[in-house]
């Protein structure tokens, strides 16, 4: 072809500018240069825009504009092959190892290695396109598009066909079936065709029509016309399979009427060869099928299948039903001694001697030695050849797998099936025996904790009645030395009008005091006793509140002159005449609180407010607040000063201390006549208690 080294150089400028422009360009461009590549390679553009279509579907679904320029780039000599243009075959897989090897995108490589394959199939070079196809394999990956797995399936399939191996190809076409689906109808179509040569070439003609008869009732308008004549070439093959002369003229007219319009291709090549075939059945003459051959020949060439042509010669001269009395043979040997390789295709080069061998010695009847010695080396390239596929075959197989994880069939795998209820009983026994541990472990931490809970009870009932017992007991032993201690009390007073001398006075004083603070402690000590033990109620009786501010004030009245305090009362107006409460124990609060007030005060005044809320017309809350300008208490100590024998040790001035239960009794009293207590002070300014008590007014 004169332009074929035109072609190359456009092919390569074209490459050139795609790889410079691939930043820049948008999708619309991108068609554009799909379309000019195409129209350099003088291919009638609607063609062109068909033959884009594999590569546009590829874009659409990768986003990466320079993968999409790379791999128009590397479409373009495919292309061409395709559609009759012949450039050398080193060449062109030349340029589209260079375009597979600068790609970005790891997914496309599977994609050019299997161009690159079906290359070397139409040129016979199985085992270099087996090869491309393994390395493939090396590139898929889980994010691999699923329709370049299956064009690695398929092509598979063909491979084995071509090379002699109908019934590999048919297993790998099963295994797609089992794969779960076609990438698309055509998909499925391509495999259908190829299930009917291989099923052709097994003799299974009954399975090979039915493939037939399933496909013609998937046509619809839109299926490819390519595919149609393909399949009206196949109809015409399985007539000639079933010796149906007739038929298969008439299948083979018919797909002859429809790719007339075919400059090159491949359908073309089929239809002449067929047309050889049928001839030479119709006992023609063999000038006439000499032609025909030679025609389907270029065709074949043209396209660049060679291969393709000696192929199906030897399938139609091995053919079990032809009827090899009814036709010369001599053309057909003629024509398959013609595509000799010289060396690259073992295959083609042995069957093509083979021919040159039968053809020599059926019509001279003798075989030269040189022949025959040719012959035999040849046999043993084809040994080491077969060798050679099968160890390519079963590494295939190996790596294949690969291919796989799409399926959904793999779901239902028997074996996987059982694993998974392996393991699902496994995962199940081993959160039941979690679960049991757990529930042991919960036992055992219940008993546990029910044994420390029933301890924890005896102690605090056991602490509780050491506590009752202890008040108790010193309730008892207080009552037991009040009454000497009234008498001692009692008999001093009457002493002290009897004794004159100042000095025995004075003993009977101290006897006096000693006594007396004895007897408030005995007091104090008492009443604890009985608020512990619950044995003190609280009365509710009438008293008038000013009364008795009066009596509190009074006895407090004369250690505040004493030591030079101001001591004041106010009763606020709003406060009742009367209310109803325990006034002997509101007494005690109120005078135990004066008491204190005195006693921590150096000097300055102490002031005993009382006010009163009213919360309705009968019911209120008694305020009483004690104020004093005295020592005040430390913050620390606020919180304890109403726990029992709590006393503050840190000021000169608290040496004349208590017995620390005062405040304590107010606090169980007020709680007990359900008030509350509180306490506000600032150290050297003063304090001052609040009592809150729900009072009756009557
Ligand atoms: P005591 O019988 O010792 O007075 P209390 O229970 O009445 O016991 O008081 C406990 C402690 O609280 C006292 O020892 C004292 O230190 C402190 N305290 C009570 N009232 C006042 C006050 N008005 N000013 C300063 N400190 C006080």
């Amino acid at each position: 072809m004169s332009g074929f080294p035109k072609t190359c150089a456009l092919f390569i400028l074209a490459f050139l500018s795609l790889t410079s422009a691939a930043e820049t360009m948008n999708t619309r461009e991108f068609q554009e240069l799909i379309r000019e590549i195409h129209q350099l390679n003088r291919v009638d553009p609607r063609l062109a825009e068909k033959m884009a279509g594999p590569a546009k579907a590829f874009a659409a679904e990768n986003d990466n504009l320079a993968d999409r320029i790379w791999l128009a780039a590397a479409m373009a000599p495919c292309n061409a092959i395709t559609r009759g243009y012949q450039p050398t075959r080193r060449r062109m897989l030349k340029m589209v190892v260079a375009a597979s090897q600068s790609l970005e995108a790891a997914y496309l490589v599977p994609f050019l290695r299997m161009h690159i394959a079906d290359l070397a199939i139409r040129h016979g070079d199985f085992e270099f396109a087996f090869r491309q196809l393994l390395d493939g394999l090396r590139w898929i990956e889980p994010g691999t598009p699923p329709f370049i797995r299956l064009k690695s399936m398929e092509l598979a399939a063909l491979l084995n066909l071509e090379a002699g191996y109908p019934f590999d190809a048919l297993l790998l076409i099963s295994q797609v079936e089992q794969m779960g689906g076609w990438r698309d109808s055509r998909a499925r179509r391509g495999f259908q065709l190829l299930k009917c040569e291989a099923y052709g070439e097994t003799g299974d003609y009954n399975r090979m029509g039915a493939v037939l008869d399933e496909m013609a009732l998937e046509f619809t308008p839109d299926t490819d016309p390519g595919v149609i004549d393909s399949y009206w070439i196949q109809k015409t093959w399985h007539a000639l399979y079933l010796l149906s002369k007739n038929r298969a003229r008439e299948f083979l007219e018919t797909a002859r009427e429809r790719g007339r319009h075919q400059a090159a291709g491949i359908q073309k090549a089929e239809v002449l060869l067929l047309d050889a075939i049928l001839l030479d059945l119709e006992k023609a003459s063999p000038e006439m099928v000499t032609e025909r051959l030679q025609e389907a020949r270029d065709e074949y060439r043209a396209v660049g299948l060679p291969v393709r042509h000696a192929e199906l010669i030897h399938r139609f001269l091995q053919m079990p039903n032809a009827d090899p009395a009814g036709n010369s043979r001599v053309p057909f040997l003629r024509s398959l001694q013609d595509v000799a390789y010289g060396g690259e295709n073992r295959l083609a080069d042995v069957r093509a001697l083979a021919a040159w061998i039968e053809l020599e010695g059926s019509v001279e009847g003798s075989m030269p030695d040189r022949v025959v010695e040719q012959f035999r080396q040849l046999s043993r390239n084809l040994e080491q050849f077969r060798r050679d596929f099968g160890a390519l075959q079963v590494e295939w197989a190996l790596k294949s797998t690969v291919l796989l994880p799409y399926s959904p069939v793999q779901d239902h795998h028997p074996i996987l099936g059982e694993d998974y209820l392996l393991v699902l009983l496994l995962v199940c026994v081993v959160i039941f025996l979690y679960l049991l541990m757990r529930m042991r472990m919960q036992r055992h931490l219940n008993l546990k904790l029910a044994e420390s809970f029933q301890k924890a009870r005896e102690a605090e009932l056991r602490a509780e009645q050491s506590n009752q017992l202890k008040t108790q007991f010193l309730a008892n032993v207080s009552h037991e030395i009040k009454t000497p201690m009234s008498g001692l009390v009692g008999m001093a007073s009457l002493l002290d009008e009897l004794v004159t001398d100042p000095k025995q006075r004075q003993y009977l004083s101290t006897i006096r005091t000693c006594s007396q603070n004895l007897l408030v402690l005995m007091n104090d000590l008492l009443d604890l006793g009985r608020i512990e033990s619950g044995r003190l109620e609280i009365e509710q009786v009438p008293f008038n509140v000013r009364k008795m501010v009066d009596y509190c004030l009074r006895i407090v009245e004369e250690s505040a002159v004493i030591k030079g305090l101001e001591l004041d009362g106010q009763v606020r107006p709003v406060v009742p005449g009367t209310i109803v409460g325990d006034s002997t124990r509101i007494g005690q609060i109120m005078t135990n609180l004066l008491h204190n007030a005195v006693k921590f005060t150096g000097h300055g005044s102490v002031l005993l407010n009382v006010d009163y809320e009213h919360l309705s017309e009968e019911s209120g809350t008694l305020i009483i607040h004690v104020r004093d300008t005295g020592i005040g208490i430390p913050p620390e100590n606020l919180q304890t000063v109403f726990e029992p024998f709590s006393r503050i040790e840190n000021h000169p001035e608290r040496k004349s201390t208590g017995s620390g239960l005062g405040l304590a009794i107010c606090k169980r009293l007020v709680e007990l006549m359900g008030g509350t207590i509180g306490v506000e002070s600032e150290l050297n300014k003063g304090t001052t208690f609040t009592v809150s008590l729900p009072a009756k007014s009557e």
